[in-house]
């Protein structure tokens, strides 16, 4: 278990926890014009860039938010963490880490630079090739059914049973994500796939497209703070020995290239999408969502970043 020491956020009432997130908005509110919203999937270009969100979902005081907490957007690689957790829990630890690595790249999120070497093993579950690998060994006897497996994890973890997909921004993927085919043929090339290239993409684009809003994200990532327990129900939903290995590779992989930099500056395991969210997890403490559209060259959220540097730079929530 990480160190139970808790942030002053944490002994706070809501009032407290309230006025942190309304001022992390405002100080992250005039970066958003650094960034702009994915446009390699066309659907996600029709993103408002102006969006800012924070939602904190506590152990103990249940949910604060700020911004555009209700806007819908799509997990994309957010969906990582879970396709992550049921694969493991369909085959365990050792037969996903055959397949997948447990490194950090240093790589953009969607390279392919490293698949060009003996194995084709992607170097981690957080990146898309990672990811594309952990989605084809999601037991189902088809890819709607494992798709079907997914939203369910999803919904249970959000504690929301209303949660679906974008039919349009999937449409938009497939239609438009080559790069994750070839990544996907080069694969199944070295072995480190097999079946149907096309069914298990569809699957793994479908679950980059359900669709959420900040406070899914935030209960998500209290479930994590909670070493895997619903703050709720009490119900394990996570075996701690996987949500130590989700967590550390949050920690190492969960912000792509920027994973290293983000460690340093914010410090909490957390993972991205290209949809503008952020999950982010302060152990024992709370779950942060956080979703602004607009992104910086690698793919995180611009203002998404902010609000958790100045949170964590406030209110001491580094795990380091
Ligand atoms: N669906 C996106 C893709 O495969 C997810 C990437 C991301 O969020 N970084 O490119």
């Amino acid at each position: 278990m990480l160190s139970a020491k808790k942030s002053p956020l944490f002994a706070a009432g809501t009032d407290t926890i309230q006025k942190a997130i309304e001022e992390a908005i405002a100080y992250a509110r005039p970066f958003l014009g650094q960034g702009a919203p994915a446009d390699y999937i066309p659907e996600l270009a029709k993103a408002n860039p102006d969006h800012l969100a924070v939602c904190v979902a506590t152990l103990e005081h249940g949910l604060c938010c700020c911004g555009d907490c209700h806007q819908k957007f799509t997990l994309q690689s957010i969906s990582k963490v879970i396709s992550l957790i049921l694969a493991v829990e369909d085959h365990g630890v050792d037969a996903v880490f055959e397949k997948v690595g447990m490194e950090p790249t240093g790589d953009p999120f969607n390279s392919i630079l490293r698949l060009e070497s003996a194995s084709s093993k992607p170097s981690n579950p957080m990146i898309n090739a990672g990811a594309i690998v952990v989605t084809s060994m999601i037991k189902g006897s088809s890819g709607e059914e494992r798709f079907q497996r997914l939203l369910d994890l999803l919904r249970r973890l959000c504690g929301n049973d209303a949660l679906g997909y974008s039919e349009e921004t999937f449409r938009s993927e497939q239609n438009t994500g080559d790069k994750n085919r070839a990544l996907s043929y080069m694969m199944r090339s070295g072995g480190i796939i097999s079946g149907d290239v096309e069914e298990h993409l569809e699957c793994y684009f479908k679950f980059c497209s359900a669709l959420v809003d900040c406070t899914d994200i935030a209960r998500l990532g209290a479930v994590l703070a909670n070493d895997g327990y619903s703050p709720q129900t009490g119900e394990c939903m996570v075996p701690l020995e996987v949500l130590k290995i989700v967590r550390s590779l949050m920690v190492t992989c969960g912000m792509y290239d920027f994973s290293g930099e983000f460690a340093a500056l914010v410090g909490l395991p957390s993972k991205s999408g290209v949809g503008g969210g952020i999950v982010s997890v302060v152990p024992n403490t709370m779950g942060i969502g956080v979703f602004g559209p607009a992104l910086d060259g690698r793919g995180n959220s611009v203002g998404g970043v902010k609000i958790l540097e100045y949170l964590s730079r406030n209110y001491g929530l580094s795990i380091f």
